[in-house]
């Protein structure tokens, strides 16, 4: 019976001592991983705001990284994506942040909000020993899945378009270059010049003569030639054909002023299209006689030329100008309004809403910059679809076309005329008023409207402080269309 007793005791006491091992063996390891995750640094890279990314999701800022040393470990060394490289992609339509990383202009203000609360980081972590050594093996590990590139602000730009436009654009010097798809309204590509590197922004803000924080594309400008297709289409509204005749002696008196056309010796008799073709102004001082200035008023009124267009509320094109009608009683302020001179203004992006329509077949399309927000790759589109609506009935806007066409084969734009894609367009030298010396400072324009590969583009080309449209911008023009062309052909 004792010895019985004994047995079970003894079998008790290795069976509690057994657990009592168990316990102190398991409390031991347990703590000691505790203590290694506790001992564990974190440390957070990037600028912890979403991306903004371009039509098809690529990005258009932190597509550039710079190699960072780990603060906890510095045999560490890794890649972190830069918010801007120092040839930022459209800087005028991104804008930039300041060194809180907060929104100050562009989209980045516009969608700070947004921006701020899906933060794209990159976190590393060092793990340490119970003596507080850094671990050899684990050592420090990056952790990316707070890295969201499928997130963000998307546009209308076309990454690979934009490079092109930018890169081509430079030789203008001031200026802006828009190309916007002509019947959706998109905006595939926006470049003002001289632009900025959103990384040293404190090098332009008082640098007031180049101004490269402005978006040039958005200011009114003047306006000169490329005006000349709304009298066209305001002619054609009050009957008057393509085939009315005028004979151009160079010169023609109104009102007690004398307006000289840029051929001296005059261009003779020209009726509609080849007016437009060499931009004789003669003949579009009787055209506007003849049709009034308030048909013309009125087409620029439907097209919305006195209303801002808002791309994104810090990016807005100003609002354009119409002379008064007080002075359009003048025939010689008439005179000036025929050929896009005298008080008339309006902006770039406006003049690619108007060469739109004439190429979409009589739409007014709302320029469309942003797309809308995408969360893990889902887009949530912004506000309503953009808008079409009928403008110009559309056999005037055909036959305007078919004289911008014109235009590229016989006249003003003979440079943009090539066998691979179809161009048709206007050039422009608008004079300002504004004198540098003895030289009047001038505008020049080149708008171009061609189908590349199925997609219809207006690209407008505005040089400030150029010579003429065909020398400034009719070759800056070429070199985006024959670049898209090539790369559409790499891409099929
Ligand atoms: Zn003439």
């Amino acid at each position: 019976m004792l010895k019985r007793y004994r047995i079970i005791a003894i079998i008790l006491m290795i069976s509690i001592l057994g657990i009592d091992v168990r316990l102190f063996y398991l409390s031991y390891y347990q703590n000691k991983s505790v203590s290694a995750e506790r001992s564990a640094s974190v440390e957070t890279y990037g600028t912890g705001r979403a991306l903004i990314l371009d039509t098809h999701m690529k990005p258009l800022v932190e597509y550039e990284s710079r190699k960072v040393t780990a603060v906890s470990n510095p045999s560490y060394v890794f890649s972190v994506p830069r918010r801007y490289s120092d040839t930022q992609l459209c800087p005028h339509i991104i804008g930039y942040t300041d060194y809180s990383h907060a929104g100050v202009s562009g989209i980045e203000k516009d969608y700070n909000a947004f921006l701020k609360s899906i933060p794209n980081q990159i976190t590393l972590k060092t793990y340490y020993d119970a003596a507080g050594n850094r671990l050899l093996g684990k050592g420090t590990v990056k952790d990316t899945s707070r890295q969201c590139t499928d997130s963000g602000v998307c546009l209308t730009i076309e990454k690979d378009i934009q490079t092109i436009v930018q890169s081509s654009a430079k030789s203008i010097g001031k200026g802006a270059v828009i190309v916007m798809n002509a019947d959706s309204g998109a905006i595939c590509a926006l470049a003002s010049l001289p632009d900025f590197n959103p990384n040293a922004v404190e090098k332009y803000v008082n640098d007031e003569i180049n101004r490269p924080l402005v978006n040039r594309a958005l200011l009114r400008y003047n306006v000169g030639s490329v005006f000349k297709v709304v009298v066209c289409l305001a002619a054609l509204e009050q009957g008057i054909t393509e085939q009315m005749q005028f004979y151009c002696k160079g010169y023609t008196a109104c009102g007690g002023v004398t307006f000289h056309c840029h051929k001296e010796d005059g261009h003779g008799t020209l009726n509609m299209r080849e007016a437009l073709a060499v931009s004789c102004n003669t003949y579009f001082i009787e055209l506007a006689r003849k049709v009034g200035y308030q048909k013309i008023c009125e087409i620029c009124k439907r097209l919305g030329i006195e209303s801002q267009i808002t791309l994104s509320p810090s990016l807005a094109a100003q609002a354009g100008v119409l002379p008064s009608e007080k002075n359009l009683h003048s025939p010689a302020a008439l005179a000036n309004f025929s050929f896009g001179q005298g008080e008339l203004m309006c902006s770039p992006l406006w003049l690619g809403t108007l060469y739109s329509a004439i190429f979409n077949g009589g739409y007014y399309v709302t320029p469309q910059l942003v797309k809308g927000t995408a969360v893990n790759g889902r887009l949530q589109e912004e506000g309503e679809p953009t808008q079409k609506k009928r403008v110009i009935q559309s056999q005037y806007a055909y036959a305007v076309l078919k004289m911008l066409r014109y235009t590229v084969i016989h006249g003003t734009g003979q440079q943009a005329n090539n066998e691979k894609y179809a161009v048709a367009g206007k050039t422009a030298t608008a004079q300002t008023g504004y004198f540098e010396g003895n030289n009047e400072k001038l505008i020049s324009y080149f708008i171009g409207l061609t189908a590349i590969k199925g997609d219809m583009y207006t690209i407008v080309v505005m040089c400030e402080g150029g010579t003429s449209g065909s020398l400034d911008c009719v070759p800056v023009f070429k070199e985006i269309c024959d670049k898209i062309y090539a790369l559409k052909e790499k891409q099929r």
